[in-house]
């Protein structure tokens, strides 16, 4: 991740509670050892991680200090934070996962790393991303380092929640809430990227609060993988289950299955679907697809709210699922079965 530091704490949208107790501590000179951050992806507890540890280096902070309205730091001008700016200082180092899994052979590798002395940072800084995906062997070892933290660093843990975590580990971070984007945030956010209104609108209701997903929404070619996923879910003669729509069922969750990414997007936009076919015969402007809004009416008449509410928790079934690691293909052939 390469950011940029040249308007400092500034740059972090809509978490202003988080930024001022972080400039606070700056401030106060006081820091604790280890953070934990919690809130959903994509809503910037990294790139605070990332600007935090620029601000723990920065020349300028360490000659002028921070002031009380002062949110343009780090400064992103000087070298240290240049350096850690393009994501090459040597003593700032992210954990993340791999295939969503952090090791303990991650983390004993940082223990060795962090045995010997910073290479050149003032404060050195640990960010480990999506603690969550620790086992309780790795958190067991990373207590280890919590208990006893090295001179000169800190740690900062990100994770969606504390409870997906070990309670040791928890109790050792002093833990900073992120919030969810506010609805509008996002959608501005999109439409400064280029993405046409009506488009903008639709994809922040599906982003959930969260940057990172509207983002990626905007960069799959989403208008058209929305027709290709209602061809499956909504077929023109519903009622009659023919055998070509199995196929067509089955071919949707082989496709789906091998694009491990999109695969919760997709489910979160079917939710979304139902959803409005529940919703809008009580009250349309709640419709989160509002340019289909008539196919949407059409659509609602086929169901009864109950069979709507049941397709619902059938993709929240599978969402977990594939959210707990669960076989994915699997999980989507008895999705599509049960839908
Ligand atoms: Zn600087």
């Amino acid at each position: 991740m390469t950011i940029n530091f040249a308007t400092g704490f500034s740059a972090i949208r809509n978490q202003e509670t988080a930024v001022r107790r972080l400039t606070g501590l700056l401030r106060s000179g006081n820091i604790p050892h280890a953070f934990l951050f919690t809130g959903i992806d994509g809503i910037g507890k990294k790139k605070t991680a990332l600007t935090f540890a620029g601000a723990l280096n920065c020349q300028r902070v360490d000659e002028q200090g921070v002031a009380e309205d002062d949110a343009v730091v780090p400064c992103g001008k000087c070298r240290p934070c240049k350096k850690i700016a393009s994501g090459h200082h040597p003593d700032i180092i992210v954990v993340a996962p791999e295939k969503s899994r952090i090791k303990i052979a991650a983390i004993r590798d940082l223990g060795r790393m962090l045995a010997v002395k910073p290479y050149e940072a003032r404060q050195r800084v640990v960010i480990i991303d999506q603690a969550q995906a620790m086992n309780p062997k790795a958190g067991n070892a990373l207590l280890k380092l919590l208990e006893e933290p090295p001179r000169k660093t800190f740690l900062i843990l990100t994770a969606g929640n504390t409870y997906s975590l070990l309670p040791t580990v928890v109790s050792r971070c002093q833990q900073v809430k992120f919030k969810p984007i506010p609805e509008h945030s996002v959608v501005t956010h999109l439409e400064k990227k280029g993405v046409p209104h009506e488009e903008a609108a639709i994809l922040g209701k599906l982003a959930n609060g969260s940057f990172g997903k509207a983002d990626s929404l905007a960069d799959t070619d989403w208008v058209n993988r929305r027709q290709w996923i209602l061809q499956v879910v909504e077929p023109q003669d519903a009622g009659k289950k023919d055998s070509g729509q199995a196929v067509l069922s089955l071919a949707f969750s082989e496709i789906l299955a091998r694009d491990r990414e999109a695969i919760l997007d997709t489910l979160e936009f079917m939710k979304s679907w139902f959803r409005d076919l529940a919703v809008v015969r009580a009250d349309s402007d709640r419709v989160v697809n509002k340019d289909q809004l008539d196919r949407i009416r059409q659509t609602a008449r086929r169901y009864r709210t109950p069979q709507l509410l049941s397709k619902i928790d059938v993709l929240e079934a599978a969402q977990k699922n594939i959210e707990a690691n669960a076989n994915i293909r699997l999980t989507l052939d008895v999705m599509m079965m049960n839908l």
